[in-house]
């Protein structure tokens, strides 16, 4: 296993599913953890989980990232305790449904912050001091519906289809200074977010540690090169 002992990582959502898992590979790897989501006490729970596995050093500042002063105040709070982050895991985000005909256009407007502008805004918090030290990796959580249409969920496909816009040219953007920008893209994951999917089976879903041995890629792979997107695919149906 390759270690990256002394570097930092910011991971959202790492309260459980895909970011608990992404935070518990990340420690196995010696990283130190700075945790986020809105549940004070699970973050304690996989700040102990982390310590346990690796993690050198381990802080939770629990935040609602869909509350665009509450993703600036966890920024500024993380900056203020010293962390230097090297490693920026944008990965909070939820459904919901809704399309051209049905839906309701509010929460849409606070699914977007959740799962587009939080990103977004953490990005251009923590990327000024990558460049400046010519190093780090941010890894956002797309979705298949990244890069397909949804029958069901147009709203939430559009936040993911932004989010990979974004990913992409930051990619781009930031390239020239040393720093990875990756877009993992899974397809159903078994976690709390596909539990109550109607009919679909979670023992035929990816786990959460595939999407996290996906992201280890981007933090393992040598400074010259980047996986900008990486789609993970089921290989059977979710559905019977
Ligand atoms: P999950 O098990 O429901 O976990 C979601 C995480 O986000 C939790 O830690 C939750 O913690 C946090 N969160 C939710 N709302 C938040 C808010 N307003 N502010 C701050 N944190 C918030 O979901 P998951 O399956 O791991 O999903 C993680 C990411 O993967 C999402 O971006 C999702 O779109 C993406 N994804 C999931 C699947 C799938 O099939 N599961 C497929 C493709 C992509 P708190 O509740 O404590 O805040």
């Amino acid at each position: 296993m390759t270690k990256i002992e002394g570097q930092a990582a910011l991971v959202t959502g790492a309260s459980r599913g895909i970011g608990r898992a992404i935070a518990g590979a990340l420690a196995e790897r010696g990283c130190s953890l700075v945790l986020t989501a809105r549940s004070a006490e699970r973050l304690e729970e996989v700040e102990d989980e982390c310590r346990r596995l690796g993690a050198t050093a381990t802080a939770s500042y629990p935040a609602d990232l869909s509350e665009p002063h509450e993703v600036d105040r966890l920024a500024q709070d993380v900056k203020d305790a010293g962390w230097i982050i090297d490693v920026l895991v944008n990965n909070a985000g939820r459904g919901t449904t809704g399309n051209a005909a049905e839906g309701d256009p509010g929460d849409w407007d606070r699914m977007l912050a959740l799962n587009l502008h939080a990103p977004m805004r953490l990005t251009r918090q923590f990327a000024p001091a990558m460049v400046e030290r010519e190093r780090g990796t941010i890894i956002n959580i797309g979705s298949v519906a990244a890069i397909e249409g949804m029958t069901t969920s147009g709203a939430y496909a559009a936040s993911k289809h932004g989010l990979r816009g974004w990913s992409l040219s930051c990619y781009r953007n930031l390239r020239g200074y040393g720093i990875k920008v990756s877009l993992i893209n899974p397809g159903f994951v078994a976690t709390d977010l596909t539990h109550r999917a109607k009919g679909a089976r979670q023992d035929r879903m990816i786990r959460a540690e595939d999407v996290a041995s996906a992201a280890m890629l981007a933090v393992t792979t040598s400074p010259m090169c980047c996986p900008e997107e990486i789609t993970l695919r089921l290989t059977r149906y979710a559905y019977d």
